[in-house]
């Protein structure tokens, strides 16, 4: 089956974009049947936005804050910063903790 570049017209900005004949293969390969509805700048932005709200990005490290362990004194480090007055426990204990609740 041969291909040709085709015309398509992105549903997102309306702008005329190429379904390449490489783009066709590679679809064919991956077993899709249906063309691409957006341009490659619309589908760039909408993964950027994906990523960009609510999805968790993985490379960023969580920040993490010192603290001291209320039930072993043992220093650890929590996902949140600690507040006075609440009870801050390392890993070992936290499991603990929740699971006597
Ligand atoms: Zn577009
Ligand atoms: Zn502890």
């Amino acid at each position: 089956m041969a291909f040709k570049d085709k015309t398509l017209e992105c549903s997102d900005c309306g702008n005329e974009f190429t379904f390449s004949v490489e783009d066709q293969e590679f679809f064919q390969s991956k077993g899709y049947t249906n063309e691409p509805k957006r341009c490659p700048e619309c589908r760039q932005a909408r993964k950027a936005r994906q990523y960009g709200n609510g999805g968790y990005d993985y490379r960023a490290p969580r920040q993490m804050f010192p603290a001291v362990c209320a039930d072993c004194g043992k220093e650890t480090e929590v996902p949140f910063e600690p507040r006075q007055g609440r009870p801050v426990y390392c890993r070992d204990c936290y499991s603990k903790v929740r699971l006597s609740r």
